[in-house]
C-alpha cells in the first residue's frame, strides 16, 4: 500500500516536513477506542498512543485525532506499536456535540472529501431529517451526495426525487438499490485514489450494505486488526477505515451514524440558502420570522411559494443550534469564573510571599 492510496497528499507532506522532525512518519488513524488508536502507516497498521502533549487534559477536544485524521508517529524498536506525537492539520472533519454534559464539538471523522446521506425511498424518507444532515455536511466542509436507496420499493420514484430536489438545491442526488446493484456505479464514480468518502443516515436505510458492496465482504475480513491486550493475547477489533485499492477510502464509524446536530447558526446558510436569501429582503435585519411586519420569509410562506414543512424545519433548527451555543457560552462563563478564582488565589500567595519578605526583611 502506498501513501497516496491511503489519502496522503503533498499538502499533508509540508505539514510533516514543517514539523522538522524527521525521525517521525506519517500514518492514518483507522480507529480510535478511548484509550488508544490504531493507525495505518505505509508499513502496517499498529496499535498507537498519543504522545503526552495530545492528551485528554492538553488541549481541546476537537484538537485530538480522530478516525481520518493524519498524524505523525514515531514508531517503536519492535515495530508493534507507536507513539504519535502530532495531529496534521485536517481538511475539514465531520464534528457531533459531545456526548455527556459537556457542550462542544467533537471531531468524529476527519479528512472526508465526499460525504453520502443515505436515505431510504420507503418509511425512511423524511425530507425534514435530509435537511438536518445537510445542514451538518456544510458545517463540516464536507461535500454531501445524497443516495435515494431501496429504489425498487419506491411507488413514485420521480416525484420523490423532485422532493429531494427542492430541498438539496446544488447537491447530487442518486436513486438506486444498494441490495440488488441497480445504480451503484454512480457512488463508485465519487471514488478515486487517495479519496475519502464515508456514510449517515439512520439505521436501516443500507449503509452496511454499500459498505460491504464497496469493500467486498474480503476486504471486511482483512478489516479487522490484530491488537495485544494486556496478557499478550491477541484479540481482533473491528477497523472503522477501510483502503479500497487504487478506488480510494471508506470511513463507517459508529459515532458517524449517530450524528446530533452541531454548528453555528451560519451552519443553515448552505442547507437553507432559498430562506437565508429571502431573510435578506425582510424589513428588519434581525427578523426572526414571526410576527414582525414585511417579513418576506412569511410572505413567501403564506403564498405558497416556500413550503412551510421547510420552514418550521428551518425554525426547529435554528432554535437547537441557539440552544447549543448557549449552553456553550454558560460553560465557558464557567471556566473563565474558575480560572478568575485560581488566578485570585495565585495573587494573594505572592502578595502573602512578598508581605513577609517585607516583615522579615528578606533579600532573596
Ligand atoms: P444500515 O443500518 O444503514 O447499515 O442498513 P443495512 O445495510 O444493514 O440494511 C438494512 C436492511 O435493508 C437490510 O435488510 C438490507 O438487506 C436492506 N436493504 C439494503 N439496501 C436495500 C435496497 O436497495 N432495497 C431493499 N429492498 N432493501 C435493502
Ligand atoms: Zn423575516
Amino acid at each position: 500500500m502506498t501513501l497516496e492510496e491511503l489519502g496522503w497528499t503533498p499538502e499533508f507532506q509540508d505539514h510533516l516536513t514543517a514539523l522538522a522532525m524527521p525521525e517521525l512518519i506519517p500514518a492514518r488513524i483507522v480507529r480510535q477506542d478511548p484509550y488508544s488508536y490504531f493507525v495505518m502507516t505505509e508499513a502496517a497498521t499498529v496499535m498507537a498512543e498519543l504522545s503526552g502533549r495530545l492528551r485528554p487534559g492538553g488541549g481541546e477536544a476537537q484538537d485530538r485525532p480522530a478516525v481520518g485524521d493524519w498524524v505523525a508517529v514515531m514508531p517503536h524498536e519492535e515495530g508493534e506499536t507507536a507513539l504519535i506525537h502530532a495531529l496534521l492539520p485536517r481538511r475539514g472533519g465531520f464534528s457531533r456535540q459531545r456526548a455527556g454534559t459537556v457542550t462542544g464539538p467533537q471531531v468524529v471523522a476527519a479528512n472526508i472529501d465526499t460525504v453520502f446521506i443515505v436515505m431510504g425511498l420507503d418509511g425512511d424518507f423524511n425530507l425534514r431529517r435530509l435537511e438536518r444532515y445537510l445542514a451538518l455536511c456544510w458545517n463540516s466542509a464536507a461535500s454531501p451526495v445524497v443516495l435515494l436507496n431501496k429504489a425498487d420499493l419506491s411507488e413514485d420514484l420521480d416525484g420523490q426525487i423532485a422532493e429531494v430536489q427542492s430541498v438539496a438545491m446544488g447537491v447530487d442526488i442518486h436513486a438506486l438499490s444498494a441490495k440488488q446493484g441497480d445504480g451503484f456505479d454512480a457512488v463508485e464514480g465519487y471514488l478515486g485514489k487517495g479519496r475519502t468518502v464515508a456514510f449517515i443516515g439512520s439505521s436501516g436505510v443500507g449503509k452496511s450494505t454499500m459498505v460491504n458492496r464497496l469493500t467486498g465482504s474480503e476486504t471486511m475480513a482483512v478489516g479487522a486488526v490484530r491488537g495485544d491486550d494486556d496478557k499478550g493475547r491477541h484479540t481482533t477489533t473491528h477497523r472503522e477505515l477501510f483502503v479500497l485499492p487504487g478506488r480510494g477510502v471508506v470511513i463507517d464509524t459508529p459515532g458517524m451514524r449517530e450524528l446530533q446536530m452541531w454548528g453555528d447558526e451560519d451552519s443553515l446558510r448552505g442547507a437553507f440558502a432559498d430562506i437565508e436569501d429571502l431573510a435578506q429582503t425582510c424589513k428588519f435585519r434581525d427578523c426572526a420570522h414571526e410576527s414582525e411586519p414585511g417579513c418576506a420569509v412569511r410572505e413567501a410562506v403564506e403564498s405558497g411559494t416556500l413550503d412551510d414543512g421547510r420552514f418550521q424545519s428551518y425554525l426547529k433548527l435554528k432554535r437547537e443550534l441557539a440552544h447549543t451555543a448557549m449552553r456553550q457560552s454558560e460553560a465557558s462563563k464557567r471556566e473563565e469564573r474558575l480560572r478568575a478564582k485560581k488566578f485570585g488565589r495565585m495573587v494573594k500567595a505572592i502578595q502573602k510571599h512578598s508581605r513577609k519578605r517585607k516583615e522579615t526583611g528578606s533579600q532573596d
